[in-house]
């Protein structure tokens, strides 16, 4: 059955490839995108997640050209990493902002619906790194391990309603976001990697795409690691 998908920040990267996944199952499948090209074949609606008012617009603009979201793919975040001495206010806000703030609007925009449907699909992407502990991600990390909270206290109060809410926590992915990371920082990543190398966003989409599906209908409140072995046991 088609169902109205929107994803955030799904321009690029793993957004992009869970965005393909789904279409190719035919869903109807929206992105969330900001300056951004909208790619080839793909309804793009401009979404900025740390402006409340962008968020509610995304919402309107996808329940009129495909029916509202019954599944929300929370994805759009960013890193400013820095040592904690060296961090300022705004680079620590702005984190906040996207990562944690950002999925706060935007699931909020989308559980209305779904709890009248009494029916629906929550993903939000968190990090293995996050709950491992990085050095210069204190901002980072807290916002990918608190979407554990949120989405194990958002799963009561929507589980009665049969939604379910759960994390991805992807490992080292080849994406622009990790495109930065210095050949020892890989390295030594990839020594706690037990697979021994980094994954791809298509193996991350694999994941979402089950937990949105039917079949992950009894699964929620959980994380699953998606790190080649990094982050087992979280
Ligand atoms: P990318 O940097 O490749 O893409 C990030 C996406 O988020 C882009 O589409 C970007 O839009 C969007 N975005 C960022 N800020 C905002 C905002 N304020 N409003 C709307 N959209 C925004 O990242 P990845 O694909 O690698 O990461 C996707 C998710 O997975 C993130 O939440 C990340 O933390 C998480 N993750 C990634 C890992 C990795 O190794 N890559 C590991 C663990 C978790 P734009 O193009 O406009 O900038």
């Amino acid at each position: 059955m088609s169902r109205s998908v929107f994803i955030t920040g799904g321009n690029r990267g793993i957004g992009l490839a869970v965005a393909r996944a789904m279409a190719a199952d035919g869903d109807r499948v929206a992105i969330g995108h900001r300056a951004g090209e909208v790619p080839e074949g793909l309804r793009g609606v401009h979404c900025e997640v740390t402006d409340q008012q962008s968020v509610e617009n995304a919402f309107a603009e996808v329940t009129a050209a495909q029916g509202a979201p019954e599944v929300l793919v929370a994805n759009a975040g960013i890193t400013r990493d820095a040592l904690l001495l060296r961090m300022d206010d705004a680079t620590f806000d702005e984190v906040l902002d996207t990562n944690l703030r950002g999925v706060f609007r935007t699931v909020r925009a989308a559980a209305s619906h779904m709890l009248a449907e009494r029916r629906g699909r929550i993903v939000l992407l968190s990090s293995a790194l996050g709950f491992l502990g990085s050095p210069g991600q204190t901002n980072y990390a807290a916002t990918k391990t608190a979407l554990l909270g949120f989405a194990r206290s958002l799963a009561w109060e929507l589980g009665p309603r049969g939604i379910t809410v759960n994390l991805v926590a992807p490992g080292i992915i080849e994406t622009d976001m990790t495109e930065k990371l210095s050949d020892r920082r890989m390295r030594d990543t990839m020594r706690m990697t037990p697979l021994g190398r980094p994954g791809s966003a298509e193996e991350v989409a694999a994941a979402v795409r089950f937990l949105a599906s039917e079949d992950a209908g009894y699964i929620t409140g959980a994380a699953l690691p998606v790190g080649g072995g990094i982050g087992m046991g979280i």
